[in-house]
């Protein structure tokens, strides 16, 4: 990667009134998804929703995002922790990578505390399809606990 690193995020609509928060902090502090930036400086050039269910804004985000620059663009976490998780975080991620061939990270800020006890109580991520989409955001105890 470059010495900076440009990045977009996608959020899901349905979380549309959140001012980014917790993606912000976590992308300041390299936190969750972003830790893969340790020793990269990053800058944030796009921040917008889906445009809700089927996310037909994904096509024109990620085309606005690429032109500005992005390297990676983030689907953000409540992507995989929404009441039901999205059921086109792979579609989209394949839409992206191959149409605009940017990298496409699943997750933005750490996955918190009350997020994984609610879906772990339900059993949303048992099935192994899920664990490389959690993974980035796992995070541990304390980090999770903080973003509640
Ligand atoms: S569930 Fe998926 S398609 Fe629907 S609003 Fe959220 S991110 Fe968009």
């Amino acid at each position: 990667m470059n010495s900076k690193t440009k990045i977009g995020i996608i959020i899901c609509d349905r979380y549309r009134r959140c001012a980014g928060g917790k993606c912000l902090r976590s992308m300041r502090n390299k936190e969750g998804a972003f830790s893969i930036y340790k020793d990269t400086a990053v800058e944030l050039v796009g921040f917008t929703t889906c445009d809700g269910c089927p996310g037909g804004n994904i096509e024109y985000a990620g085309d606005e995002m690429v032109k500005n620059g992005a390297d990676v663009i983030h689907l953000a976490t409540g992507f995989v922790v929404g009441y039901p998780p999205c059921p086109y975080i792979n579609k989209f991620k394949a839409f992206l990578e191959k149409r605009y061939s940017v990298t496409v990270v699943v997750g933005t800020h750490p996955i918190p505390k009350k997020y994984l006890d609610m879906h772990t109580s339900l059993g949303t991520w048992e099935d192994a399809a899920w664990k490389p989409l959690i993974e980035p955001t796992m995070s541990d105890e304390l980090t999770r606990a903080n973003y509640d």
